[in-house]
C-alpha cells in the first residue's frame, strides 16, 4: 500500500521571481519577440472551446491565409515548434511505401529524409553542395526519373544561408503528379512566398523567426490537392497528435469543431497578434524591410573585409546570413565577445557549415537598422581584437 512519507526538501524547486538577461537575438532564431506580442500572452486565459477563443482561431486562419497568400481553408497552427509543422506535414502527406524526393542543401532536408523514413516512405535524396541552391534542371530530371509522391524543398536553408528558388517547381510537380511541400520556417514573412500562385501544396513555418513571437506554434497550410491525399489515405496517420483529420476538425476544417487536444491558448494569442502586425505592415513592406536590413548588413561586412558563404547573390537568404570565417580568426571567440560586450547573439555554423561560418539572423522585429549597426559594431571590435584587418 501507500506508506507514509515526508517531503524531501533537498529536492525543492526554484523560488523567487524569475529574472532573465536582455539580449539581442541576432542568430538564426529565435529572434527577439515584439513586445506587443509578449503583452498579448499576458491576457487572461480562455477555454479552448469558448466562442471568443474559437473566434481568435478564425482570425489566426485569416492571418495565415494572408501570410501564405492562399485562399485555402486548410490553415492551422501545429502545436509545437517548426519541427511540429514538419512532422505533421510528413506524417499526413506520406503513406508507407510512397517515394519522397528530398532536396538536401543543408540539415533541414536531412531531417525531413530521416522523418519520412520513420513514417515508412522510400526516400530519394537530391543533394547539392552547401551554399548552393538546387537547380530547376536537376529537380526536373530527378522528379521525372523517380516519380515521387512528394517533393520537399527548404525555401530558407538556415544552416547554409541559401534561399531556394521555387520558380517553376510547382508546375513541375503538377505535371508529374507529385505534391510540393516547402519548409518556410526561416523565411516566411521575410521573403516572398505565394502558396497559390507558385502551386505549393503544403508549407509550414515557425513562430519564433520572422513572426517575432516566442517558439511554440507552427503555421501550416495545405491546399485541396494535399487534402485529397490526406482524405484518400489507405492507412491511418501514424501519429495521433498530428493527424490532420483530427486536428483539422478542431480548427473547423470539416464544418464542425470537436476537441482533439487543448489549444495552446496564450501561444495562439501571440500568433494572432503577430499576424495582425504582419497585416498592418503589409507583406511587401515587410519583405522590403528585410531586404534593406540584409543589404545594410552586407555593405558593412564587406567594408570589414568579410565575405559571403553563398557565392551567388541571388541565392542569398536575407533572413539568415552566412559569413565566411577568415583564416586565422577564432569564430567562437568573436561570438563570445559579441555576447559579453554587446549582449548580441551571433551564431556559428550548423551541419555542413559548422566551424566555417557565422550566422546572423535579420528576422521580423529585429530586421531594422539599429540592430544591424549593433551587429556590425560587434564584428568590428571582435575582429580588431583578433588582429584581423581585412582582405
Ligand atoms: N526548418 C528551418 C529552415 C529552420 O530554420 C528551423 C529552425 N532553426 C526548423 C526547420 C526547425 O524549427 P524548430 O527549431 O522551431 O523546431
Amino acid at each position: 500500500g501507500e506508506s507514509a512519507a515526508s517531503v524531501d526538501d533537498t529536492f525543492r524547486g526554484p523560488t523567487g521571481t524569475l529574472e532573465v538577461p536582455q539580449r539581442f537575438l541576432m542568430g538564426p532564431g529565435p529572434g527577439n519577440a515584439n513586445p506587443r506580442i509578449l503583452a498579448a500572452q499576458t491576457l487572461p486565459l480562455l477555454g479552448h472551446m469558448h466562442p471568443p477563443f474559437l473566434a481568435i482561431m478564425d482570425e489566426i486562419q485569416a492571418g495565415l491565409r494572408y501570410l501564405f497568400q492562399t485562399s485555402s481553408n486548410y490553415t492551422l497552427l501545429a502545436s509545437g515548434t517548426g519541427h511540429a509543422g514538419m512532422e505533421m506535414a510528413v506524417a499526413n502527406l506520406l503513406e508507407p511505401g510512397d517515394t519522397v524526393l528530398v532536396g538536401v542543401n543543408g540539415i533541414w532536408g536531412e531531417r525531413v529524409a530521416d522523418m519520412a523514413e520513420r513514417f515508412g516512405a522510400k526516400v530519394v535524396a537530391l543533394h547539392t553542395e552547401a551554399g548552393t541552391a538546387l537547380s530547376l534542371a536537376d529537380l526536373t530530371a530527378a522528379v521525372e526519373l523517380h516519380r515521387p509522391a512528394l517533393l520537399f524543398l527548404t525555401q530558407g536553408e538556415s544552416s547554409t544561408g541559401v534561399r531556394q528558388s521555387l520558380a517553376g517547381v510547382g508546375e513541375l510537380c503538377r505535371r508529374n503528379g507529385a505534391l510540393l511541400l516547402v519548409d518556410a520556417v526561416a523565411s516566411l514573412g521575410g521573403v516572398p512566398l505565394f502558396a497559390d500562385a507558385w502551386q505549393i501544396d503544403a508549407v509550414y513555418s515557425g513562430s519564433q523567426k520572422c513572426l517575432s513571437a516566442p517558439p511554440g506554434a507552427a503555421p501550416l497550410m495545405l491546399n485541396e490537392r494535399a487534402m485529397a491525399k490526406v482524405r484518400g489515405r489507405s492507412s491511418k496517420v501514424r501519429s495521433y497528435y498530428f493527424d490532420l483529420l483530427l486536428v483539422g476538425d478542431y480548427w473547423g476544417w470539416y464544418g464542425s469543431r470537436s476537441y482533439h487536444h487543448t489549444g495552446m491558448v496564450s501561444m495562439w494569442y501571440a500568433v494572432r497578434e503577430a499576424l495582425a502586425i504582419v497585416s498592418e505592415e503589409g507583406l511587401e513592406a515587410g519583405w522590403a524591410r528585410h531586404d534593406a536590413a540584409h543589404r545594410q548588413l552586407w555593405e558593412g561586412l564587406i567594408q570589414l573585409g568579410l565575405e559571403p558563404f553563398v557565392a551567388e547573390e541571388r541565392d542569398r537568404l536575407a533572413t539568415v546570413n552566412t559569413i565566411k570565417v577568415p583564416a586565422g580568426v577564432d569564430w567562437a571567440a568573436l561570438c563570445k565577445h559579441a555576447m559579453d560586450v554587446y549582449a548580441v547573439e551571433v551564431s556559428g555554423g550548423l551541419g555542413p557549415t559548422a566551424g566555417k561560418v557565422w550566422r546572423v539572423g535579420l528576422m521580423g522585429y529585429n530586421a531594422k537598422p539599429a540592430n544591424v549597426e549593433l551587429v556590425l559594431a560587434a564584428f568590428r571590435s571582435g575582429l580588431a581584437l583578433q588582429g584581423f584587418t581585412g582582405g
